[in-house]
């Protein structure tokens, strides 16, 4: 195996987490998890902590963008977002479940508690749900943009509008430009 980074040769064998046996590239510090070690490693861990949202360990992480294949069985491995603030992607082989890391993402995942869940960032479900958070995030910034000072008296209006029962009749005051014509 190479590395999908930095082309280094240089991959050895390396001990993560309570016994995981990774490939780690002593030049660049990336990590090739495979599934065979990874799930009986996770059936050996025990109970699955809650997911972490916040941590104070930073590590700086440059993600990689280049296209890579499955060092164990030769497809493509594709690339999902891990959301939750978190701004990188994994590379994830969908044929044998290995994970690509670069340098230091498997620590932040370790630091947030999502080293025992790992299928479920490949989720179907895990992954609307980040399309989700990055719809709100947007539309959070286009209202803040177009509406400044104002934006919070708005939300808490709408808050105000969602409770009342009136909604429908109020919204059609709302809309109507000017309803005393
Ligand atoms: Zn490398
Ligand atoms: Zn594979």
């Amino acid at each position: 195996m190479k590395c999908f980074v930095c082309n280094s040769e240089a991959i050895f064998e390396k001990v993560v987490e309570e016994k995981l046996r990774v490939k780690e590239c002593k030049d660049c510090g990336g990590q090739w998890v495979p599934f065979s070690q990874y799930y009986p490693w996770l059936e050996r861990h025990g109970p699955i902590f809650s997911e972490l949202h916040y941590s104070d360990i930073t590590h700086e992480v440059i993600d990689s963008q280049n296209g890579k294949i499955c060092p164990d069985c030769g497809r493509i491995l594709l690339r999902f977002k891990v959301g939750h603030d978190l701004q990188f992607s994994l590379d994830h082989c969908n044929n044998c479940n290995g994970v690509w890391f670069d340098k230091n993402e498997w620590k932040v995942i370790v630091s947030r508690n999502l080293h025992d869940e790992l299928p479920r960032i490949f989720s179907t479900q895990w992954q609307k749900h980040i399309q989700k958070e990055e719809r709100a995030k947007y539309f959070e910034e286009v209202f803040n943009t177009k509406c400044g000072d104002q934006y919070n008296r708005i939300k808490d209006f709408k808050k105000w509008l969602d409770e009342q029962e009136l909604m429908p009749s109020i919204l059609a005051f709302l809309a109507d430009t000017n309803p005393y014509e």
